[in-house]
């Protein structure tokens, strides 16, 4: 019911409601106060390995109960976070809670992969490395549990400082992740150039290709492309059975989407993975 509720709030609050700037000044001064009394949460979605049917990672995924409001979008606050000078208190914060979680699950024996957002503005931030090798450090998970997203957009912003972050996120062992690949710009041309671990497919092109021969296509050269290359690919938006079974068809895929998990609270998702892990005789 609660997640219903929630649901029916976002509605509410669609990215097209075009707020005015008064608007959004309140709800800037509003975020900082969330900020400093971290009325932010982080929500977890699975990432499905289609050929196991096992949980390999998790994205974290930001939240803001808004006292008046109610749940407030990622997609409307990250922005104003990003021109305000919050951004780096928000991805530190995400990034510590997620961490911390992870660092719970794999006391318990579930060794999955933590999947955080960064924002386009930390690939030109060549403070960033030290910010993440410090959260590693500090909740004892090993780096190679980490997966950083990043867009294509941020990259572009400023590719050579970029690729630096890049190179030094990985030299201490973080994936890199291109997040909804497919909709920036010159995606080849990074793929040739930069060095990252993982592609994940932009959901307008997967979550259509039940129906629509020119997304499959797409979905299918990209998968492709991706595992010459030795990239994991990861597909967004997988919201029912046929896309997922389409997909494990084309190869070695993890599938992201509301078919196979909603982003949930750290506890629910705790419960999934231990059900999941729990042998024949542990279940009774
Ligand atoms: P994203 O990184 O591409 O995250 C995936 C978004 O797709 C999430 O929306 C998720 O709830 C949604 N989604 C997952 N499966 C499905 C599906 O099957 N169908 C559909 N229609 N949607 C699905 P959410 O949580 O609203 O986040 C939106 C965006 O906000 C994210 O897109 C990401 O770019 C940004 N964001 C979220 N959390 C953070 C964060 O901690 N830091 C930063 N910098 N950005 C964040
Ligand atoms: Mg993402
Ligand atoms: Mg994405
Ligand atoms: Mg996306």
């Amino acid at each position: 019911y609660h997640a219903k509720l929630e649901r029916d709030r976002i509605s509410t609050f669609a990215p097209e409601f075009d707020i005015n700037t008064v608007d959004r000044l309140q709800l800037l001064a509003d975020l900082r106060t969330a900020l400093s009394e971290t009325a932010l949460h982080v929500e977890y979605q699975p990432q499905v390995d289609l050929a196991s049917g096992r949980t390999v990672g998790v994205e974290a995924l930001v939240r803001w109960h808004h006292p008046e409001r109610g749940l407030v979008r990622p997609d409307e606050f990250v922005p104003l976070a990003e021109n305000s000078g919050l951004i780096l208190e928000l991805t530190t914060f995400v990034l510590d809670q997620a961490l911390r979680d992870l660092a719970a699950w794999r006391a318990r024996g579930h060794e999955v992969r933590m999947a955080v957002n960064l924002s386009a503005r930390h690939l030109s931030d060549l403070a960033l490395p030290r910010l993440v090798a410090e959260a590693i450090e500090r909740h004892g998970v090993p780096a190679t549990s980490l997966v950083l997203e990043v867009t294509e957009t941020g990259i572009l912003s400023d590719p050579i400082r970029a690729d630096l972050v890049i190179r030094e996120l990985r030299q201490l062992g973080v994936a890199i992740a291109i997040d909804d690949y497919g909709t920036g710009n010159a995606s080849l041309n990074y793929l040739r150039r930069l060095q990252i671990d993982e592609l994940k497919i932009d959901r307008s092109f997967v979550s259509n290709i039940q129906a629509d021969d020119h997304d499959l296509i797409i979905v299918r050269s990209t998968i492709e492309l991706a595992l010459a290359l030795g990239l994991r690919v990861v597909a967004e938006g997988v919201e029912d059975a046929p896309t997922a079974v389409a997909l494990a068809e084309l190869g070695p895929v993890i599938a992201q989407g509301f078919h196979l998990g909603r982003p949930a609270p750290a506890a629910t998702v705790l419960q999934a993975l231990e059900g999941s892990t729990l042998t024949p005789a542990e279940r009774g």
